[in-house]
């Protein structure tokens, strides 16, 4: 096999010399992984356990195209991008044709946080504003700046330290559990209440002389807990943040690359009106190699330059990382694995849905493609979150083999993201798993939080 030292082993040299803060998935009994491929993921006995989570691995792991590409560019060339190569060139111009066509320019990177990092600063390059509007339980990523703007992660700190004035908490758009809930407002368009907001941030600032430099959100909320905006949200939201002087960043970086089945990217569900003016792209872009970018616009593009100051990143956009980036979009169009994401997203949504029917603790069932959420409830009514029903189903999927997350503030929300290539037999495997799983924690009566 593929394991060069004995577990025990693996976690003791980890805790001696691995960062305590570094996540761990099921602390207690933690996983060893030492091979995969496609959607399975094999552990050091050489058990098979279904990934539900890796939607880094977007189009299967070590999918041989892909490894390929990558082993042959590395025997060839790898060097910075300050000569011209034709990898770059050309997988930019692959990239940009997949967006709207005012979306024309790509910077490249080397991860999530760095892209949103760079788009942070283009806002500011060209707005002139350091004023941030984000969404509540967002996370943009591990740097300080992105850190600021990550409401996600300050909730174990206090809010002085992690907050700081130029952010601008606005309420996450979540018709099931958040400020303006469906079952409160019958028959209005939340998108536009929610949207409104937004418009009161950006009358704030007026008031005090200020405007935003840039609204950011992903484009439907992933650590929040798989929400799914309303439709009309984020154009209200654009055209309020665009008169208040502002620009709008679609961070992309989890819910891109055709997760959502219809679109490459999902923004474009909300309508072809609503573009975005940077984007942000990374975790499936290369499959798991570290590859990320940032896609904006030829005016902001410019504003950048205009600073004066020349950008450069070291690895950002190397020939090897970009023969990788090409190779998986090889592999999303010759496996046509969005008409599949969609597909097997319906027919995976349409399973759970089933289950709601059966299991008073189903609350909701949300999501599009392979993006989706299930939202785990004491009572339908009140809509309390069941948070330790979420982390049994979490522990017992384990023993059954199926590796599975949850999230949302109250982590309660299980979240399916697998690799695009999560086929319908596995649906039904883990439709059924759920349902066997759910049934057991109905029938333990004192099963309590
Ligand atoms: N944005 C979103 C929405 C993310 O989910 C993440 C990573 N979880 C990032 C940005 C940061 O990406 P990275 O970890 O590659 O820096």
């Amino acid at each position: 096999n593929h394991e060069q030292i004995p577990r025990s082993e693996t976690i003791s040299l980890r805790e001696k010399h691995v960062g305590k803060s570094c996540k761990l998935f099921f602390k207690a009994d933690p996983l060893k992984i030492v091979r995969a491929q496609g959607q399975y993921m094999y552990n050091e006995m050489g058990e098979e356990l279904l990934d539900c989570i890796n939607n880094v691995c977007h189009v299967g792991h070590c999918h041989p195209h892909v490894v390929k590409s990558g082993q042959d560019q590395m025997a060839i060339l790898n060097t910075n991008n300050r000569f011209l190569h034709d990898n770059l060139v050309l997988y930019a111009e692959r990239l940009i044709k997949t967006f709207p066509e005012r979306l024309s320019v790509a910077f490249f990177v080397n991860s999530g946080s760095e892209a949103n990092d760079l788009a942070l600063r283009m806002a500011r390059a060209h707005t002139k504003s350091r004023e941030v509007i984000t969404l509540e339980h967002a996370y943009h990523g591990h740097v300080i700046s992105l850190m600021e703007i990550s409401p996600y992660k300050f909730k174990n700190q206090s809010q002085d330290d992690a907050c700081p004035d130029q952010t601008h908490i606005a309420p996450v758009p979540d018709v099931y559990r958040g400020k303006y809930r469906d079952q409160d407002y019958p028959g209005q368009d939340l998108g536009e209440v929610y949207a409104e907001d937004v418009k009161e941030i950006c009358e704030k600032l007026a008031e005090q002389g200020k405007k935003p430099g840039c609204f950011i959100a992903e484009s439907l909320q992933s650590c929040g807990g798989q929400i799914i905006y309303p439709n009309s949200y984020l154009r209200h939201v654009y055209n309020h943040v665009r008169a208040a002087g502002g620009l709008c960043i679609a961070d992309e970086v989890q819910v891109g690359f055709g997760r959502v089945g219809t679109n490459w990217w999902a923004f474009q569900t909300y309508g072809n009106d609503v573009i975005p003016d940077i984007v942000t792209i990374g975790k499936p872009m290369g499959n798991g190699h570290p590859v990320a970018a940032v896609v904006t616009t030829e005016e902001v593009a410019a504003s950048f330059a205009g600073t004066g100051i020349e950008y450069f990143n070291t690895y950002g956009g190397n020939p090897v990382s970009c023969s990788i980036a090409s190779a998986v979009m090889d592999v999303i169009e010759d496996e046509k694995l969005m008409e599949h994401a969609e597909e097997v997203g319906r027919y995976l949504k349409r399973g759970l849905e089933r289950l709601m029917l059966k299991h008073e603790i189903v609350g909701d069932v949300r999501g599009v493609g392979m993006f989706l959420g299930l939202d785990l409830v004491k009572d339908r009514t009140t809509r309390e979150p069941f948070t330790a029903a979420a982390q049994h189903v979490l522990t017992r999927f384990r023993e059954e083999r199926i590796l599975l997350q949850s999230d949302g503030p109250y982590n309660n929300v299980l979240k399916f993201k697998s690799p695009l290539v999560f086929n319908k037999s596995n649906a039904d495997r883990l439709v059924n798993t759920l349902d066997e799983v759910l049934e057991e924690i109905r029938l333990m009566s004192n099963f309590i939080d």
